[in-house]
């Protein structure tokens, strides 16, 4: 076991003020596998300070010599590529080949597209008679969940640096070995002393000191709908910036003319990844009434390949879990016909679930509505297009989603109708430049690409 005494804060690791820590668990064995300290109210003022005065020197750095540290910066994250994917295995559990691909492989690629887009980006524009200027909204508090908990934070401070912002940083408790793992690249870059700052702790504790800070210009939080409220509420008392990056439940639609063994392959496959714990997941996926039944069975036979312990990761937490396993209880309760899976644990240690699939699902049930973040798929049935549009946009949240047809036209007139952020289309492809973000209650603003730079900025014009 490792005991982490320090946190980055001023280009240095220094202890935390006070002496409280907090136990790093392995999911896979409940074993504790590190600490970390659990920072307070002083340690983020100390932080924030630091990040005030880092502020006017990186905002007035040319930003093709920013672009050249995050390129730095890109080039250590692929270095350290299996350290990070071994660290995120170990306290998140995702088995390590999704770790490589996945947790450690998009912010290699994320951090990659900030330094060229903060190489082209036009930071000053003419308009008219005027020159708009687009600078730095200030010092940034970040905080981060754990579900990818080094994407996340990259998704945050790439871009905050490309627009000329320093940033204190509060990840998620559950995962904070990666983000340690971040300011040590950070330092190792040679990124300014105070430019990027880290501070662990609990979330009601330094997460809600950093939003309350009054030396924080802007608050990017990615987590739950509860705690983004509330940091919602902090940020518009305090005419702070705020982006919000919060749940989801996504609906992939499959229409009649689609290809249905690869809709419902590629379907289930996004929601078993990372055993389900991502706000974009397509956790509903809406079938014609005339294929249902052999959908269900196809989705049936791809999940149950999902082996808990082997291709299927544990849950980050007990806590995780024990939400997982009563949402999978509600839907039996409400009429929901687990085909595969079903409240069920497996033996032994291990925060496992089953990965599970409800038929008969209708679309007011709780898991049709709620976001369960575990390995849980709901297969709804939809009479016709505007029936299946209708189901689709019926929820409080809109964050992503995907929609299969015969071809692409069709699926592109069917997105446009979709109260949501972002659509796949006959399967989609990642894209690190395409902005990332919610429609309604998923949340306010977008990540990625120059869409998630200008979150950073601010606009200053100068008539002449
Ligand atoms: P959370 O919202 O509690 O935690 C996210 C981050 O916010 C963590 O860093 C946490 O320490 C911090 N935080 C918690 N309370 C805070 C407060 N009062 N003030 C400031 N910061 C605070 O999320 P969670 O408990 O880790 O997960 C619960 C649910 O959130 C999940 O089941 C899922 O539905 C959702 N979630 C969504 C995403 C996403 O990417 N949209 C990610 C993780 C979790």
């Amino acid at each position: 076991m490792k005991h982490h005494e320090a946190m980055y804060i001023d280009g240095r690791w220094r202890p935390a003020a006070g002496s409280g820590t907090i136990e790093v668990v392995n999911p896979a064995d409940e074993q504790v596998i590190a600490t970390v300290p659990a920072g307070s109210a002083e340690d983020v003022d100390a932080a924030v300070r630091a990040a005030r005065a880092a502020l006017p020197c990186w905002a007035a750095t040319p930003p093709a010599a920013r672009a050249e540290r995050l390129a730095a910066l890109r080039d250590q994250l692929a270095a350290r590529a299996e350290e990070i994917a071994q660290t995120v295995t170990a306290e998140l559990g995702a088995p390590l080949a999704f770790s490589r691909t996945v947790h450690a492989g998009a912010p290699v690629a994320v951090c990659g597209s900030y330094a060229e887009i903060a190489r082209e980006y036009a930071f000053e524009e003419t308009l008219g008679n005027s020159t708009v200027l687009h600078e730095p909204v200030g010092v940034v508090g970040a905080i981060t969940p754990w579900n990818y908990p080094l994407h996340q934070i990259v998704a945050k401070v790439a871009p905050a640096l490309a627009a000329g912002c320093t940033v204190v940083l509060k990840p998620a408790e559950d995962t904070p070995l990666v983000a340690q793992l971040f300011a040590e690249c950070v330092e190792a870059v040679g990124i300014p002393a105070g430019v990027v700052n880290l501070v662990t702790g609990l979330g009601p504790v330094a997460g809600r000191a950093l939003a309350e800070h009054d030396g924080v210009d802007m608050v990017s939080f990615t987590g739950s709908t509860a705690v983004g409220r509330t940091i919602g509420a902090l940020a518009g008392g305090a005419v702070k910036r705020v982006a919000l990056e919060l749940g989801g439940k996504s609906a992939n639609v499959i229409l009649p003319d689609a290809d249905l063994g690869k809709a419902v392959a590629v379907g289930v496959a996004n929601v078993m990844a990372n055993s389900g714990q991502t706000c974009s997941a397509w956790t509903r996926m809406l079938v014609h009434k005339d294929q249902y039944d052999e959908a269900v069975a196809l989705a049936a036979a791809a999940t149950a390949k999902y082996v808990p312990g082997e291709r299927l990761g544990p849950l980050v937490s007990a806590r995780q879990r024990d939400r997982v396993v009563g949402y999978l209880e509600r839907g039996v309760a409400e009429g929901a016909r687990p085909v595969v899976g079903g409240p069920r644990t497996p033996e032994g240690p291990g925060f496992y679930v089953h990965p599970t699939v409800f038929a008969d699902v209708t679309p007011e049930m709780t898991i049709a509505q709620e976001e369960i973040f575990g390995p849980v798929l709901t297969v709804l049935r939809y009479e016709d297009e505007d029936d299946a549009v209708r189901i689709a946009n019926g929820t409080v949240y809109g964050l992503a989603g995907a929609v299969w047809a015969g071809d692409d036209a069709r699926a592109v007139a069917f997105a446009r109708r979709l109260e949501t952020g972002q659509v796949d289309i006959n399967g989609g492809r990642f894209n690190p430049r395409a902005p990332f973000g919610g429609y309604k209650q998923s949340g306010i603003g977008r990540e990625l690409g120059p869409h998630g730079l200008t979150e950073y900025l601010q606009t200053k014009s100068l008539q002449f």
